[in-house]
């Protein structure tokens, strides 16, 4: 059996998957195709017809899997909606932020098999990559706030190895290794430096002062082959590790390297390499 599209498990996730097309004034109500535009998924006979799906405003028409068709599931027609997104949010009375216009588009998802449901910001992504959760997830992330991500996400599955799409990146990863990699960031960023300066490799020197060139050394060590071997991962990790300030870092306080602060980072543990 051909696996589950991503929008087709969200739906069926979060309750949407019944999202049938309204009754036409003319002409039938359901695409013929049984393959979905979209998703390339089932439509089961009673997807939605393509033009009445895909709004105007759509802007994801490089994503159709199956651009002949003239169907759309009711899971993805469900998933285009912003309506369908606020009903979910009304529904469970989730403590986000709604506007006229708001929808899919607008937050990063966190999709669990069981039908749990975040709109997770950095900490929280932090979190969950930290200790994934069992069983099928699927983690969209949405940095500019601007774009739909699950239609392109892939739902990860009990195992070692995830999947997480950030923006138009998939990045395939093991829990292991984005601890690892996010343990080196924050002690980087423990020193005091800016996240930009770890993900870049290019360093404020006031701040390579205020942290002690030794030490300094030391933790980019450290970070420098994650750097070089997984900018992708480096580029989820640079999104939702902690800052200098969020370890309690103090600017306030004069540069004195031999008292720069340690990583205070207690889910890490031992995984600090300092
Ligand atoms: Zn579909």
């Amino acid at each position: 059996m051909a696996r589950e599209p991503v929008t087709q498990f969200v739906a069926r996730a979060l309750g949407l998957a019944d999202f049938p097309p309204p009754e036409p004034k003319r002409g039938p109500r359901y695409g013929a195709s049984r393959e979905c535009w979209l998703c390339g998924g089932e439509t089961d006979g009673i997807g939605w017809p393509q033009s009445v799906a895909i709004a105007p405003t759509f802007t994801n028409h490089n994503q159709a899997r199956a651009p002949q068709s003239d169907a759309v599931c009711q899971s993805c027609a469900a998933l285009t909606r912003p309506e369908s997104w606020q009903s979910v949010i009304a529904a469970r009375a989730m403590p986000v932020k709604t506007w006229v216009q708001a929808g899919w588009h607008s937050y990063s998802h966190f999709v669990q098999g069981d039908g749990a449901y975040e709109c997770p910001k950095p900490g929280r992504v932090r979190e969950i990559l930290l200790s994934p959760p069992d069983g099928e997830w699927l983690l969209a992330i949405n940095p500019s706030g601007q774009k739909h991500t699950k239609f392109k996400g892939q739902v990860s599955r009990d195992g070692e190895a995830w999947c997480v799409q950030f923006d138009e990146n998939r990045i395939y990863a093991t829990t292991d290794d984005f601890t690892a990699c996010i343990a080196v960031f924050e002690a980087v960023t423990a020193l005091g430096f800016a996240k930009d300066d770890a993900l870049s490799g290019r360093y404020n020197p006031t701040a390579t002062m205020r942290a002690g060139v030794s030490k300094w050394r030391a933790a980019e060590a450290g970070l420098k082959p994650w750097r070089e071997a997984r900018p992708d991962l480096m580029e989820l990790v640079h999104f939702c590790a902690l800052s200098a300030t969020a370890q309690g870092f103090d600017y306030s306080k004069p540069a004195r390297p031999s008292q720069a602060p340690t990583p205070s980072n207690p889910n890490l543990g031992q995984m600090s390499l300092l």
